[in-house]
């Protein structure tokens, strides 16, 4: 139920905003969800959708937008992408070697992020 707790967050974070500039409805959202973020999109499109009923965000187009993930060497400074097999992400991020110097110090600089972007609403 990960996905669900997310789409939580997102959907009340979504009327917060939505509130605070008094809009009417909602049109659309962005989502940014990347692809180390562990989540299963369409799970957290459905209950993004799911918990918008109700609310004057129902029926709201969800966008999610896929961030490529990048990663940084703490040796050798290198600086892309190095994505394990996506078996291998689950177990522990000790997948990561730097294809550059083969030091298991690698950090993730992008794509474990999941956020919101961007409302799109009419007042
Ligand atoms: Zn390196």
């Amino acid at each position: 139920m990960h996905e669900y707790s997310i789409a939580s967050e997102i959907v009340s974070n979504v009327l917060d905003a939505v509130e605070k500039n008094s809009a009417k409805k909602v049109l659309s959202v962005r989502l940014e969800i990347g692809e180390l973020a562990l989540l299963n999109v369409e799970q957290v499109v459905h209950w993004v959708q799911a918990l918008f009923k109700g609310t004057m965000a129902e029926g709201a187009e969800v966008k999610v937008k896929t961030i490529k993930a990048i990663v940084q060497c703490q040796s050798c400074g290198y600086k892309g992408r190095n994505i394990p097999d996506s078996r291998d992400i689950d177990q522990h991020y000790a997948a990561f070697i730097c294809p550059k110097c083969g030091s298991p110090e690698v950090k993730i600089e992008k794509g474990r992020e999941c956020m919101l972007r961007k409302i799109q609403a009419v007042r």
